[in-house]
């Protein structure tokens, strides 16, 4: 690949003429406006391709050719912060988000009275699995495109964007019918075909680190979707497989200084499956907001005890509530804002 940059006041005319020229040469151009200047990522398959003619187009300041595998999602090629923008709600910017809902949806009743709790209590997108990705054949698989019904509709009466796993590059274009963030699973950070059928969607994804992956294969993963088109992923920790035991998983709460520093896009933490028990959620939520993530993604339930999936994980409304309340006053002594509770969702107004 090569980095264009564009003089800062190069026209739309200029930026045009750099895309033309590197299509006409099938070489794939992939700009980013910055607030300053435009910079454009040229990906070429051959390496011997002549780029000199580039540098001299107008407006073009500079052409630094790079080699490594991380590209678009780098911070050289990309300095600004990435800001993922859905429903009205930014994830990357001054606002840390919390999203929030039940591990799977199961019925109607018990996803709109999430969606409910969840707006009410601040948090700003509301999350339920439709697909399930489960260890054994035999557990619940989700309700599949029903699921992705209730999920949009409660999300919708109460006003909060949704996101939802999508398992297979067959049901990319179902899912994104419904759901305004796409979620790749744990298990299928490293299913190129999926990462490339996302990629071709517009609408944002959220991708989880696999249980077995590492921050560079994250990272390698999400180029494989803003190679195909979207820019718009937000990554997630949500703990990796270590040789302890008394939690699910491990929270790499590291991988948020590290993302930040070799990558422009948002880092939210996912602490209800790094856990695995609800009673450590809450301070590896805090932890998550101390450590600079943009937001949390939490499992929540309105009986935790009779849940289908990741009932032990999932905090129950009190619970869910009460960190809500926890986060508020931590966010505002790091300038980070955390939503304030919604008095039209709140019992009294129901
Ligand atoms: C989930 O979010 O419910 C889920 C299955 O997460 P992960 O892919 O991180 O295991
Ligand atoms: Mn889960």
């Amino acid at each position: 690949m090569m980095i264009v940059t564009m003089q800062p006041g190069a026209s739309v005319a200029q930026i045009g003429a750099v895309l033309r020229h590197c299509q006409e040469r099938d070489l794939r151009p992939v700009p980013s406006h910055g607030t300053e200047r435009t910079v454009i990522g040229v990906i070429h398959a051959d390496q011997r391709t002549d780029l000199s003619a580039v540098a001299s187009l107008p407006g073009v300041d500079q052409v630094t050719p790079v080699s490594a595998a991380l590209q678009l999602v780098s911070r050289e090629f990309r300095d600004e912060p990435t800001v993922v923008h859905v429903g009205g709600v930014a994830i990357g910017g001054p606002e840390f988000v919390v999203m929030a809902g039940p591990c799977s949806v199961e019925t109607e009743a018990q996803i709109n009275a999430c969606a409910r709790q969840v707006g009410a209590c601040g948090g700003r997108i509301l999350r339920g699995g439709a697909y399930k990705p489960r260890t054994s054949p035999y557990s619940f698989q989700g309700l599949g495109e029903e699921g992705l019904q209730l999920l949009t509709a409660a999300g919708r009466a109460v006003g909060l964007p949704t996101v939802t796993e999508v398992m297979h590059p067959d049901l990319v274009e179902t899912v994104a019918r419904y759901a305004d963030i796409l979620q790749i699973g744990a298990r299928n950070v490293q299913n190129y075909a999926l990462l490339s059928a996302v990629g071709r969607v517009r609408k944002p994804v959220l991708l989880k680190r696999g249980l077995m992956t590492t921050i560079e294969e994250l990272l390698m993963a999400a180029e494989y979707i803003l190679a195909g088109g979207n820019g718009q992923v937000i990554l997630c920790e949500r703990g990796i497989r270590t040789f302890e035991t008394s939690v699910r998983n491990t929270l790499d709460v590291s991988a948020v200084p590290v993302i930040k520093s070799q990558s422009h896009l948002p880092v939210i933490l996912d602490p209800s499956h790094a856990a695995g028990k609800r009673e450590f959620v809450p301070a590896l939520a805090l932890a998550s907001l101390a450590a600079g993530a943009d937001g949390i993604m939490v499992e929540m339930h309105p009986v935790p005890e009779e849940a289908y999936s990741d009932g032990r994980q999932s905090l129950d409304f009190p619970g869910f509530a009460a960190l809500m309340d926890s986060l508020r006053p931590v966010g505002a002594a790091l300038g980070r804002h955390v939503a304030a509770v919604r008095p039209d969702l709140t019992e009294a107004s129901a």
